[in-house]
Protein backbone atom coordinates (compact mmCIF):
# COMPACT_ATOMS: atom_id res chain seq x y z
CA UNK A 1 0.00 0.00 0.00
CA UNK A 2 1.62 3.70 -0.73
CA UNK A 3 -0.25 6.51 0.91
CA UNK A 4 0.98 9.99 0.96
CA UNK A 5 -0.85 11.89 4.28
CA UNK A 6 -1.59 15.79 3.88
CA UNK A 7 -2.22 18.13 6.36
CA UNK A 8 -1.07 21.25 7.59
CA UNK A 9 1.81 21.43 10.94
CA UNK A 10 0.12 19.94 14.01
CA UNK A 11 -2.21 18.28 12.14
CA UNK A 12 -1.45 14.41 13.46
CA UNK A 13 0.25 12.90 10.02
CA UNK A 14 2.79 11.67 12.21
CA UNK A 15 0.83 9.99 14.68
CA UNK A 16 -1.39 8.36 12.31
CA UNK A 17 1.49 7.99 9.71
CA UNK A 18 2.64 5.42 13.07
CA UNK A 19 -0.40 3.72 13.28
CA UNK A 20 -0.42 2.78 9.75
CA UNK A 21 3.08 1.37 10.71
CA UNK A 22 2.32 -0.75 13.32
CA UNK A 23 -0.89 -1.65 11.55
CA UNK A 24 -0.13 -2.52 7.95
CA UNK A 25 3.89 -3.10 8.12
CA UNK A 26 4.69 0.14 6.23
CA UNK A 27 7.67 2.53 6.86
CA UNK A 28 7.08 5.89 7.26
CA UNK A 29 8.87 7.86 5.11
CA UNK A 30 8.77 11.57 6.93
CA UNK A 31 11.03 14.56 4.94
CA UNK A 32 10.93 16.25 7.59
CA UNK A 33 12.63 13.68 9.46
CA UNK A 34 15.01 13.37 6.79
CA UNK A 35 16.46 16.87 6.63
CA UNK A 36 16.38 17.15 9.78
CA UNK A 37 18.78 14.30 10.10
CA UNK A 38 20.76 15.76 7.73
CA UNK A 39 20.92 19.20 9.36
CA UNK A 40 22.05 17.11 12.91
CA UNK A 41 24.66 15.09 10.72
CA UNK A 42 25.82 18.75 9.09
CA UNK A 43 25.57 17.19 5.38
CA UNK A 44 25.94 19.72 2.61
CA UNK A 45 21.87 19.27 1.95
CA UNK A 46 21.57 19.79 6.41
CA UNK A 47 23.61 23.11 5.58
CA UNK A 48 21.49 24.16 2.65
CA UNK A 49 18.24 23.76 4.40
CA UNK A 50 18.81 24.49 7.92
CA UNK A 51 18.02 28.34 8.09
CA UNK A 52 15.39 27.63 5.65
CA UNK A 53 13.87 25.12 8.41
CA UNK A 54 14.32 27.18 11.26
CA UNK A 55 12.58 30.06 9.75
CA UNK A 56 9.50 27.73 8.85
CA UNK A 57 9.66 27.87 4.73
CA UNK A 58 10.27 24.92 2.58
CA UNK A 59 13.38 23.19 1.57
CA UNK A 60 14.06 23.79 -1.76
CA UNK A 61 11.81 20.94 -4.70
CA UNK A 62 15.19 19.94 -6.09
CA UNK A 63 16.71 18.30 -2.58
CA UNK A 64 13.79 16.91 -1.17
CA UNK A 65 12.49 15.30 -4.35
CA UNK A 66 16.19 13.40 -4.57
CA UNK A 67 15.79 12.28 -1.06
CA UNK A 68 12.56 10.91 -1.18
CA UNK A 69 13.31 9.33 -4.87
CA UNK A 70 16.12 7.67 -3.40
CA UNK A 71 14.55 6.80 -0.31
CA UNK A 72 11.99 4.86 -1.63
CA UNK A 73 14.21 2.78 -4.02
CA UNK A 74 15.34 0.73 -0.33
CA UNK A 75 14.34 -2.39 0.09
CA UNK A 76 12.02 -1.40 2.82
CA UNK A 77 9.98 0.83 1.12
CA UNK A 78 9.23 -1.69 -1.83
CA UNK A 79 6.48 -3.14 0.15
CA UNK A 80 4.82 -0.15 0.61
CA UNK A 81 5.32 2.90 2.29
CA UNK A 82 3.19 6.19 3.94
CA UNK A 83 4.80 9.95 2.88
CA UNK A 84 4.19 12.25 5.75
CA UNK A 85 5.24 15.86 4.72
CA UNK A 86 5.73 14.85 0.94
CA UNK A 87 4.75 15.86 -1.30
CA UNK A 88 4.20 20.40 -0.32
CA UNK A 89 4.12 21.82 -3.95
CA UNK A 90 2.60 21.39 -7.21
CA UNK A 91 6.16 20.29 -8.40
CA UNK A 92 6.70 17.80 -5.94
CA UNK A 93 3.44 15.95 -6.68
CA UNK A 94 5.04 15.83 -10.04
CA UNK A 95 7.68 14.66 -9.60
CA UNK A 96 6.39 11.75 -7.56
CA UNK A 97 4.06 10.57 -10.37
CA UNK A 98 6.72 10.58 -12.43
CA UNK A 99 8.91 8.62 -9.89
CA UNK A 100 5.82 6.19 -9.50
CA UNK A 101 5.42 5.91 -13.06
CA UNK A 102 8.80 4.54 -13.54
CA UNK A 103 8.58 2.25 -11.40
CA UNK A 104 4.96 0.64 -12.30
CA UNK A 105 3.45 1.92 -9.10
CA UNK A 106 0.59 3.77 -8.27
CA UNK A 107 -0.98 5.43 -5.13
CA UNK A 108 -3.21 4.04 -3.01
CA UNK A 109 -4.30 7.00 -1.46
CA UNK A 110 -4.05 10.33 -0.45
CA UNK A 111 -4.91 10.89 3.09
CA UNK A 112 -6.29 14.64 3.96
CA UNK A 113 -6.04 15.50 7.91
CA UNK A 114 -8.49 18.37 7.86
CA UNK A 115 -8.47 20.84 10.54
CA UNK A 116 -9.46 24.09 12.15
CA UNK A 117 -6.21 26.27 11.50
CA UNK A 118 -7.26 28.49 14.66
CA UNK A 119 -7.90 25.64 17.14
CA UNK A 120 -4.91 23.80 15.72
CA UNK A 121 -2.76 26.73 16.52
CA UNK A 122 -4.08 26.49 19.84
CA UNK A 123 -3.04 22.81 20.04
CA UNK A 124 0.38 23.49 18.93
CA UNK A 125 0.98 25.96 21.64
CA UNK A 126 -0.56 23.92 24.61
CA UNK A 127 1.84 21.18 23.28
CA UNK A 128 4.78 22.92 23.40
CA UNK A 129 3.90 24.39 27.10
CA UNK A 130 3.26 21.43 27.73
CA UNK A 131 6.19 19.69 26.75
CA UNK A 132 8.11 22.80 28.19
CA UNK A 133 6.98 21.66 31.80
CA UNK A 134 7.80 18.20 31.41
CA UNK A 135 11.09 19.72 30.32
CA UNK A 136 11.37 17.61 27.45
CA UNK A 137 13.38 18.83 24.27
CA UNK A 138 11.36 21.02 21.75
CA UNK A 139 12.06 21.44 17.91
CA UNK A 140 13.95 24.41 16.72
CA UNK A 141 10.83 25.36 14.47
CA UNK A 142 8.41 24.37 17.49
CA UNK A 143 7.76 28.29 18.20
CA UNK A 144 4.09 29.72 17.70
CA UNK A 145 6.16 32.72 15.13
CA UNK A 146 7.77 29.98 13.23
CA UNK A 147 4.30 27.66 13.27
CA UNK A 148 3.07 30.58 11.81
CA UNK A 149 5.62 31.02 9.29
CA UNK A 150 4.97 27.43 8.35
CA UNK A 151 0.99 26.99 8.48
CA UNK A 152 1.33 30.42 6.05
CA UNK A 153 3.69 28.13 3.63
CA UNK A 154 1.17 24.91 3.98
CA UNK A 155 -1.70 27.47 2.80
CA UNK A 156 -0.41 28.91 -0.04
CA UNK A 157 2.23 25.93 -1.14
CA UNK A 158 0.43 22.76 0.00
CA UNK A 159 -3.14 23.30 -0.08
CA UNK A 160 -3.64 23.32 -4.01
CA UNK A 161 -2.86 19.35 -3.69
CA UNK A 162 -6.21 18.54 -2.15
CA UNK A 163 -7.27 19.83 -5.63
CA UNK A 164 -4.48 18.16 -7.60
CA UNK A 165 -5.50 14.64 -5.93
CA UNK A 166 -8.81 15.06 -5.85
CA UNK A 167 -8.39 15.25 -9.54
CA UNK A 168 -6.60 12.01 -9.78
CA UNK A 169 -9.34 10.26 -7.80
CA UNK A 170 -7.32 9.31 -4.73
CA UNK A 171 -7.72 11.98 -2.40
CA UNK A 172 -9.83 10.84 1.01
CA UNK A 173 -10.26 13.29 3.65
CA UNK A 174 -11.05 12.60 7.22
CA UNK A 175 -11.87 15.07 9.98
CA UNK A 176 -8.44 15.81 11.64
CA UNK A 177 -9.91 17.62 14.68
CA UNK A 178 -11.42 14.55 15.88
CA UNK A 179 -10.14 12.33 18.74
CA UNK A 180 -6.87 10.45 17.66
CA UNK A 181 -8.75 7.05 18.30
CA UNK A 182 -11.67 8.26 15.76
CA UNK A 183 -9.17 9.87 13.32
CA UNK A 184 -7.49 6.04 13.55
CA UNK A 185 -10.70 4.90 12.08
CA UNK A 186 -12.35 7.02 9.68
CA UNK A 187 -8.43 6.82 7.91
CA UNK A 188 -9.22 2.53 8.34
CA UNK A 189 -12.72 3.44 6.37
CA UNK A 190 -11.07 5.48 4.03
CA UNK A 191 -8.75 2.87 3.49
CA UNK A 192 -8.70 1.68 -0.46
CA UNK A 193 -10.06 -2.30 0.31
CA UNK A 194 -7.22 -4.37 -1.55
CA UNK A 195 -3.81 -2.85 -1.53
CA UNK A 196 -2.21 -2.39 -5.10
CA UNK A 197 0.44 -4.71 -6.17
CA UNK A 198 3.04 -2.99 -8.28
CA UNK A 199 2.23 -3.42 -12.28
CA UNK A 200 2.39 -7.26 -13.15
CA UNK A 201 4.45 -7.98 -16.10
CA UNK A 202 2.49 -8.85 -18.88
CA UNK A 203 -0.13 -11.83 -18.45
CA UNK A 204 0.94 -15.19 -20.81
CA UNK A 205 -1.19 -17.13 -22.27
CA UNK A 206 0.97 -20.21 -22.65
CA UNK A 207 2.62 -19.93 -25.79
CA UNK A 208 5.97 -18.22 -25.61
CA UNK A 209 5.74 -14.30 -26.48
CA UNK A 210 2.23 -14.36 -26.06
CA UNK A 211 0.47 -11.47 -23.94
CA UNK A 212 -2.57 -10.81 -22.47
CA UNK A 213 -3.15 -8.66 -25.66
CA UNK A 214 -3.50 -12.03 -27.58
CA UNK A 215 -5.69 -13.98 -24.72
CA UNK A 216 -7.79 -16.39 -26.25
CA UNK A 217 -11.57 -16.77 -25.34
CA UNK A 218 -10.61 -20.09 -23.36
CA UNK A 219 -8.07 -18.04 -21.26
CA UNK A 220 -9.99 -14.86 -20.47
CA UNK A 221 -12.93 -17.64 -19.30
CA UNK A 222 -10.43 -19.07 -16.91
CA UNK A 223 -9.44 -15.91 -16.18
CA UNK A 224 -12.87 -14.80 -15.08
CA UNK A 225 -15.57 -12.52 -16.55
CA UNK A 226 -14.72 -10.43 -13.25
CA UNK A 227 -10.84 -9.82 -14.05
CA UNK A 228 -11.50 -9.24 -17.59
CA UNK A 229 -14.20 -6.42 -16.21
CA UNK A 230 -12.05 -4.88 -13.96
CA UNK A 231 -8.88 -4.69 -16.44
CA UNK A 232 -11.19 -3.45 -18.90
CA UNK A 233 -12.20 -0.15 -15.93
CA UNK A 234 -9.27 0.09 -15.17
CA UNK A 235 -7.84 0.98 -18.58
CA UNK A 236 -11.15 2.90 -19.17
CA UNK A 237 -9.75 5.07 -15.32
CA UNK A 238 -6.67 5.18 -17.03
CA UNK A 239 -7.77 6.85 -20.42
CA UNK A 240 -10.36 9.07 -18.55
CA UNK A 241 -7.67 10.42 -15.73
CA UNK A 242 -3.96 10.56 -17.31
CA UNK A 243 -2.86 9.84 -13.57
CA UNK A 244 -1.37 6.35 -12.77
CA UNK A 245 -4.03 6.47 -9.67
CA UNK A 246 -6.50 3.87 -9.32
CA UNK A 247 -10.14 3.99 -8.98
CA UNK A 248 -11.31 2.05 -6.09
CA UNK A 249 -14.45 1.16 -4.91
CA UNK A 250 -14.62 2.98 -1.51
CA UNK A 251 -12.83 5.69 -3.39
CA UNK A 252 -15.80 6.38 -5.65
CA UNK A 253 -18.46 6.65 -2.13
CA UNK A 254 -15.47 8.25 0.06
CA UNK A 255 -14.58 10.88 -1.91
CA UNK A 256 -15.60 13.84 -0.47
P1 LIG B 1 7.75 18.49 9.14
O1 LIG B 1 8.47 17.67 10.17
O2 LIG B 1 7.11 17.63 8.09
O3 LIG B 1 6.80 19.48 9.73
O4 LIG B 1 8.86 19.34 8.37
C1 LIG B 1 9.70 20.24 9.04
C2 LIG B 1 10.33 21.19 8.04
O5 LIG B 1 11.10 20.46 7.09
C3 LIG B 1 9.34 21.99 7.20
O6 LIG B 1 8.88 23.12 7.88
C4 LIG B 1 10.20 22.33 6.00
O7 LIG B 1 11.12 23.36 6.29
C5 LIG B 1 11.01 21.06 5.80
N1 LIG B 1 10.31 20.10 4.91
C6 LIG B 1 9.83 18.88 5.25
N2 LIG B 1 9.28 18.27 4.19
C7 LIG B 1 9.40 19.13 3.15
C8 LIG B 1 9.00 19.09 1.80
N3 LIG B 1 8.35 18.04 1.29
N4 LIG B 1 9.30 20.15 1.02
C9 LIG B 1 9.95 21.23 1.50
N5 LIG B 1 10.34 21.33 2.78
C10 LIG B 1 10.07 20.30 3.61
Amino acid sequence: MRLILLGPPGAGKGTQALRLVAKYGLVQLSTGDMLRAAVKAATPVGRKVKDIMERGGLCPDDIVVSIVAERIEQPDARKGFILDGFPRTVPQAAALDRMLKKRGIALDAVIELRVDEDALLQRIENRIAEMKARGEPLRSDDNPEVLRQRLLAYRQQTAPLVAYYRKQNVLRTVNGMAPIPDVTAAIDKALPPEPSTPKSKPVRNGAKGATAKARTPRVAARLGRKSSKRASSSRKTAATHKSPARRSKSGETARP
